[in-house]
């Protein structure tokens, strides 16, 4: 039987003359220093990862993938290598990278509107904007009903939604995922899945989700990149195609029940070598 699995080219420039990748990084290592002494957490990582394009990151558990987002983020310099957005380096954070926390961070003081518009008040952007565009989004988000409440009055899902919402109100062009529903009951997760993917698809934004959910990632993004254990290197990268799905994409929900679906889960859940320690 012919494999439905597809290696993914790896990553290189992009085509001469053509735009440069949304991402690029090119073998990114970083070192923490601790008293305890010096962690490699990632080795000689290189990836780049299009415009509109969704990419996700899954390894076990302190393989660096929270440390690859932050070094996306600007947030974290590498120790060596290279990281570009849009061909630029990247020296700090931008209003051009969104990054999606596990835990939502919304203030509870603040109603959601308010909460939505944060980023674009830090940014000192026009505030009459950014509140329309905030509840704009907030009304993609399944959220137009609850504007004016506050967090405590929403559920764990409805939260996501709104940091989500939160994270697209200045318009950023890639949007960096940690974990963003590992806090949520099963269910939730898979309906909040399908409507993160259609507000992220429909805003064209690049994504980078990191997650330890094999199946979340199949559903959710076009690449899947396996990260080897610490340091973390690049195992294996694996385009997600779902050709029995016939034209178009289907939904997350729609493609974990395409037969290619199990056929992915099984490749990766061996890549991935998931066994417990002692
Ligand atoms: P993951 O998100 O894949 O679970 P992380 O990127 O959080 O992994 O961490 C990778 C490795 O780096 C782990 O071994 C972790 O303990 C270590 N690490 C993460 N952050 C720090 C830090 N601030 N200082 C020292 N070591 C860290
Ligand atoms: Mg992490």
């Amino acid at each position: 039987m012919e494999s439905v699995l597809e290696r993914a080219p790896g990553a290189g420039a992009s085509a001469a003359g053509g735009p440069p990748p949304r991402i690029e990084l090119r073998d990114v290592s970083l070192r923490y220093f601790t008293h305890e002494g010096e962690t490699q957490a990632l080795d000689r990582i290189s990836l780049t990862v299009a415009a509109g394009e969704f990419v996700s990151l899954i390894g076990q558990s302190g393989c660096g993938k929270s440390t690859l987002l932050s070094i996306i983020a600007g947030i974290l310099p590498p120790s060596s290598g290279t990281v570009r957005v849009d061909g630029k380096p990247v020296t700090g954070p931008s209003p051009r990278v969104g990054y999606m926390l596990q835990q939502d961070y919304l203030f509870e003081w603040r109603t959601i509107l308010d909460n939505a518009v944060l980023g674009a008040q830090i940014q000192r952007q026009d505030m009459k904007r950014a509140r329309e565009r905030a509840a704009h989004l907030l009304h993609k988000c399944g959220m137009g009903d609850f504007l004016h409440h506050y967090p405590r009055q929403l559920s764990g899902g409805m939260r996501q939604r709104v940091a989500l919402a939160r994270t697209l109100v200045t318009d950023p062009d890639v949007v960096l995922l940690d974990e963003p529903f590992s806090a949520l009951d099963s269910q939730t997760r898979l309906a909040i899945a399908d409507e993160v993917v259609a507000v992220l698809r429909e805003e064209g934004k690049s994504v980078v989700l990191v997650t330890h959910d094999i199946g979340e990632a199949i559903a959710m993004t076009d690449r899947v990149v396996v990260l080897s254990r610490r340091p973390g290197r690049i195992k294996s990268e694996h385009l997600m195609r779902f050709p029995s799905y016939g034209p178009g994409r289907p939904s997350p929900f729609e493609a974990r029940s395409l037969p290619e679906f199990n056929s992915y889960f099984a490749t990766l859940w061996d890549e991935i070598d998931v066994h417990v320690e002692g």
